[in-house]
């Protein structure tokens, strides 16, 4: 899928529709103390661990692309529910 980096869209904050550049929200460092790390070392995974899944390796095909919009008159930025989909780009 491909987006453009600036989108006219409505900004909550100024309640009408301004400009909003376009940003990807990336994925912070983990910490490793969460519930799903401490499970994985100590029995070595959950459920079937991708062994009888469609896709090799078990890992899911898509991932969830979070977008953060930033409003081009306030600079406020705001979120909106992520979707699903296998190749992310942004282009002018
Ligand atoms: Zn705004």
């Amino acid at each position: 899928m491909k987006m453009p980096k600036k989108i006219y869209t409505n900004c909550p904050y100024c309640k009408k529709k301004t400009e909003h550049t376009i940003e990807r929200v990336k994925k912070g460092p983990q910490s490793g103390l969460k519930w799903i790390n401490r499970q994985k070392s100590r029995r070595g995974g959950i459920g079937n661990m991708g062994k009888f899944s469609k896709v090799p390796g078990g890992d899911k095909p898509t991932k969830r692309v979070n977008i953060r919009y930033i409003c081009n008159e306030c600079k406020k930025a705001h979120l909106r529910k992520g979707f699903r989909v296998s190749k992310f780009e942004l282009e002018e």
